[in-house]
């Protein structure tokens, strides 16, 4: 074919592949981020400052951030509207189930939207009493602790949960059943033996410190744990469970950063559901940490009314990689008393899955994964492609829904062939 014509077909599937974009870029434009909104979200900060006669220092020092967590009716009013009706359902709530925010995270709620996402995840709702469900462990996770404070669910790796602490007490938490009315970090003997039992299981090669939150430990705590693992000679790399990139990104300070990277391979993964979280500041907690050497990955939970979106999901996978986090997993929500109402259908997580792949980067496209009940694992759900198969042939469609018939053949024995 001349050059001219092979060009002329370029160019109408470049049109063509334009088409295939527009319906995002126009719902892009209604997609606020955390980084978008950042003149609104200074003089939101700024608001609170007045509020507590504090200073940006204080603002950036993650101790200030812990004290002042909003934990009672009486300072949440004091930044966001809460009706009298709301108060009272929240004060009940929280006699069942403890909550806490930190200024930081909540200054990233529009004060006044009660279906404001970032509010729907942090501010107790009577919806957490009102709940038919009454299983609070769906994965059997106390029927998966062979020592210590371990969960293991498969053969090379496993959990130690060193804490029930976390900087802020999501709604949609699955281990809702942990996190009780008090923070307690493990004892150390419980997670002595813990290691002892890592070290003495030899297949066991990736060790996930998390909890609660991994990095609510001091960093004495955490380096006390994270160099005895290092010398166990079969425990490849060590990863770490925390959303306190997100929550309360002032904790990832340079002394934490110096001390983890000595203990390198170490992968730290995330979890941020909504674009509204990225944020000047969190993005630049995640940069310290990738600047250390430090792997980063994302795990979103889906909710209903969060991130339940084909195009505020690409939005989200999107801004992670421009923070140098990897999208990893997009979990479906259990079903777990107290946070039903975030419930969504796996339906909902397919439609997101059809409209990543193909329409971006490979880059940005996590796994979609339901735990399977009773702790059987994780499991990797996707929309179809194979539509049939047959003696030689493989019938599937790409992403455009294009059906193709593949041919296929077995695969014969190198040592056969040559
Ligand atoms: C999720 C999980 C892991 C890690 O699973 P990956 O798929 O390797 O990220 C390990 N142990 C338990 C008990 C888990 O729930």
């Amino acid at each position: 074919m001349e050059k001219e014509k092979k060009r002329q077909i370029s160019l109408q599937r470049a049109e063509e592949l334009k088409g295939r974009i527009e319906d995002f870029l126009e719902a892009r434009k209604s997609i606020s981020t955390g980084i978008s909104k950042e003149d609104v979200l200074k003089e939101r900060k700024n608001r609170i400052l007045h509020i507590y006669s504090a200073t940006e220092e204080d603002w950036n020092d993650y101790r200030w951030q812990l004290k002042n967590r909003i934990t009672d009716v009486e300072s949440l009013s004091r930044i966001l509207s809460v009706s009298e009706k709301e108060k009272q359902l929240i004060r009940k709530v929280g006699e069942k189930f403890r909550w806490a925010v930190s200024p930081y995270y909540l200054s990233l709620a529009d004060p006044d939207d009660s279906f404001d996402p970032i509010r729907l995840m942090s501010v107790p709702n009577y919806k957490e009493l009102e709940d038919s469900c009454t299983d609070l462990d769906p994965m059997a996770e106390e029927y998966t602790n062979p020592a210590g404070c371990i969960t293991r669910r498969y053969p090379d790796r496993l959990i130690i949960n060193v804490t029930n602490e976390c900087a802020m007490y999501c709604r949609h938490c699955q281990r809702r059943r942990n996190i009780g009315e008090q923070d307690v970090h493990n004892s150390r003997d419980k997670i002595a033996e813990s290691i002892h039992y890592i070290r003495e299981n030899e297949e066991i090669r990736d060790v996930l410190i998390t909890g609660g939150d991994a990095l609510t430990l001091s960093d004495q705590q955490l380096e006390w744990i994270i160099s005895q693992l290092k010398e166990i000679p079969h425990v490849d790399y060590i990863r770490l469970g925390s959303r306190i990139p997100v929550t309360m990104p002032q904790r990832i300070t340079k002394e934490l950063c110096d001390m983890l990277k000595k203990y390198h391979p170490i992968y730290l993964n995330t979890h941020f559901n909504h674009p509204m979280e990225i944020t000047e500041e969190s993005k630049a907690a995640c940069e310290r940490l990738a600047d250390a050497g430090i792997v980063l990955g994302n795990q979103a939970v889906l909710l209903n009314g969060i991130n339940n979106d084909k195009f505020v999901m690409r939005v989200l996978n999107h801004e992670l990689l421009k923070c140098r986090v990897r999208p990893y997993y997009i979990f479906h929500a259990k079903h777990v008393q107290g946070t039903t109402h975030f419930n969504t259908s796996i339906e909902d997580g397919i439609e997101i899955m059809e409209y990543l792949r193909g329409y971006t980067s490979g880059m940005a496209i996590p796994t979609f994964i339901v735990n399977a009940p009773k702790g059987q694992g994780k499991t990797p759900i996707f929309p179809n492609y194979i539509i049939s198969r047959g003696p030689g042939y493989v019938k599937f469609r790409t992403w455009e829904g294009n059906v193709v018939k593949y041919e296929d053949h077995e695969t014969k024995d190198i040592h056969e062939l040559l």
